[in-house]
């Protein structure tokens, strides 16, 4: 079944609590069940190659994109991580107005216009100008208020307890 959506929505997923990134993620599964062609960006490199990542590779029709050169928590290079955070959203930008993808993730965009990587009002032209049926997926902690007060729907993940407090690690395939 191939359902075109009727209106194509902004969705923000944010707050501290963990979830964010699952939730968007729970949508793409969702919607390669309606023969849909979801695309992600993610728009930070971590640490690990993600068990999602690995397993996105294997599914024909969903384009799943991590910026290339990493731009990590660690980096010392800004001007490079700038750069590569510029190139990411130009291809989110082109994938969003494209029209071929029913779904679009924008993974952790909050943090490079949080950063100011990329301007926040460049994102709102975008997602206002792309085709009416495209559902835009945004996650990432402190979103922006412009970003808020655009989407339709937007969900805080509130913290109430995570493992990482008791200094238990990240797990595979739970985590990452
Ligand atoms: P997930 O990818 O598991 O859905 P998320 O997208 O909500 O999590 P991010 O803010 O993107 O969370 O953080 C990425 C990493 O930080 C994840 O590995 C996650 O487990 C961890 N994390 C998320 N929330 C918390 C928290 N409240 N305390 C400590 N670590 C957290
Ligand atoms: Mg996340």
């Amino acid at each position: 079944m191939n359902a075109r959506p009727t209106k194509g929505l902004l969705v923000v997923y944010t707050g501290d609590g963990k979830g964010k990134t699952t939730a968007a993620l729970g949508v793409v599964f969702r919607a390669l069940g309606r023969g849909m062609k979801p695309a992600v960006v993610q728009f930070i490199k971590g640490k690990w190659k993600t068990g999602e990542r690995t397993y996105a590779e294997t599914i024909p029709g969903l384009v799943f994109l991590t910026m290339g050169r990493g731009f990590t928590w660690e980096s010392e290079d800004i001007s490079r991580d700038k750069r590569a955070a510029q190139e990411a959203w130009a291809e989110a930008r082109r994938l969003m107005t494209s029209g071929e993808h029913e779904v679009v993730v924008l993974d952790e965009l909050t943090y490079v216009l949080n950063y100011g990587f990329v301007p926040v009002d460049e994102v709102m032209e975008a997602l206002a100008a792309r085709p009416s049926h495209v559902h835009v997926i945004i996650t990432g902690r402190s979103a922006p208020e412009p970003l808020v007060a655009a989407a339709e729907l937007v969900t805080e993940m509130r913290n109430v307890r995570h493992p990482f407090e008791k200094g238990i690690p990240a797990q595979v395939g739970l985590d990452f």
